[in-house]
């Protein structure tokens, strides 16, 4: 996708976008993000965010960016799939929502299976390197470090950096989640803007802002926020970034699949004798949407044991998994189930020519098309 404008925008700027897509009617609703509150002390937890939708311009008066760009929404929530779950895939109304690069995907998996409906959507995405998962809850453990004085959060080469409300900047020594690192696929496929940190230091108070519709140029001209047309020498930095971290993830992938491939398939099943049929990684995948899950019913009842549960799960989403790593980011045995998945959509890509969450035209290669088209050329 090339941009059609890039801009270095404010910061602060970024929840007026939003606010302006509700003012001006792009969408109904904009699925957004809030961070958690402790119910007794009243005190925000900066690290943990949580999809939610708003209606109103006036509740963008802040908007925690930072935080949802590193640490990602917290458990089992993405924005793909709160947004097939809670506004009906925007099938009855226009939905405005801020994506990751996987959400993104997701939501072209989602609409193939006309579970979202793409016409209603604005898309803001972002790119990211990664995030950083369970961040509250490791972040207690570094030493010296006082959370309630962190004011802003990016990811860099060496994983998580913090900045102190007293101006200083503090690398915390905690990665991105593992999956991520094996990620290569950092910007959106499909949005009608979106933002970047990724070439700006910390202490920037700037983001960048790519245009790539007319209906997202539409919006940053309704919205009359200052913006400065993008630096020559920072686009070349971002697409210098980019191939870099895109070359990183690649080789960390190949290593790992040529590893994980190594081992038959008796050891690969071996690896998920610890699954314990929790349905973590079900809830948490973007791209299971069975509102009635049949493995979910089946371990209620008792009528299945994990060897079914996981082939069944594997063959139900394997040709839609878009590598969000949301179900080895959930599971409490930390089960090398995104291994599993992208060892099989090498596969599926060296012999269908397929890759799931790339574009709504591509055609499923299990789909009743797909196989008429393959009958046809075999005839
Ligand atoms: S899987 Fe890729 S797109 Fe998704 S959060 Fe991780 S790095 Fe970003
Ligand atoms: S199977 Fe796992 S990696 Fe694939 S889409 Fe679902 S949660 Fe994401
Ligand atoms: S999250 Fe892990 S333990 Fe739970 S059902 Fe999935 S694979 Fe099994």
């Amino acid at each position: 996708m090339d941009a059609l404008d890039e801009y270095l925008i404010k910061i602060e700027d970024f929840p007026k976008l939003l606010a302006t897509l509700l003012q001006e009617k792009f969408v109904d609703k904009i699925i957004g993000a809030q961070l958690k509150v402790d119910k007794k002390s009243g005190a925000i937890d900066r690290f943990t965010v949580s999809p939610v939708l708003v209606e109103k311009p006036e509740d963008f008066a802040t908007f925690p960016l930072t935080n949802l760009i590193a640490y990602g929404y917290a458990r089992t929530d993405t924005a793909a799939k709160f947004l097939h779950k809670s506004v009906n895939g925007a099938k009855n109304e226009k939905i405005g929502v801020i994506a990751r690069p996987c959400d993104t995907r997701g939501i072209i998996e989602l609409a193939k299976i006309r579970q979202i409906n793409m016409d209603n959507l604005f898309v803001v995405g972002f790119e990211d390197r990664g995030m950083v998962i369970n961040a509250a809850r490791e972040l207690k453990k570094v030493e010296g470090l006082d959370l309630t004085k962190v004011v802003k959060e990016k990811v860099g080469d060496n994983g998580l950096i913090l900045k102190l409300e007293d101006g200083s900047i503090k690398e915390v020594g905690l990665d991105i989640a593992e999956n991520c690192s094996r990620c290569y696929r950092k910007i959106p496929v499909v949005a009608d803007i979106s933002v970047s940190d990724l070439v700006l230091p910390i202490d920037s108070n700037e983001i960048v802002l790519k245009v790539y519709s007319d209906k997202g140029a539409d919006l940053v001209e309704k919205s009359k926020i200052n913006k400065k047309p993008l630096p020559e020498d920072l686009k070349t930095k971002q697409a210098e970034v980019l191939k870099q971290i895109k070359d990183t993830a690649l080789a960390k992938r190949t290593k790992d699949l040529e590893e994980w491939d190594k081992l038959t398939q008796e050891e690969k099943l071996e690896r998920f004798q610890k699954c314990t049929m929790c349905n973590m990684c079900i809830r948490g995948c973007p791209v299971c949407y069975c509102v009635d899950c049949i493995l979910m019913k089946k371990r209620k009842e008792k009528i299945i044991n994990k060897e079914s549960y996981q082939l069944t799960r594997i063959a139900h989403v394997a040709d839609r998994c878009v590598e969000c790593g949301n179900c080895d980011n959930n599971c409490p045995q930390h089960l090398p189930l995104s291994l599993y998945f992208q060892s099989l959509n090498d596969s599926f890509k060296e012999k269908f020519g397929y890759s799931a969450g790339e574009s709504i035209d591509d055609i499923p290669f299990r789909s009743g098309k797909a196989i008429s088209q393959m009958e046809l050329e075999k005839t």
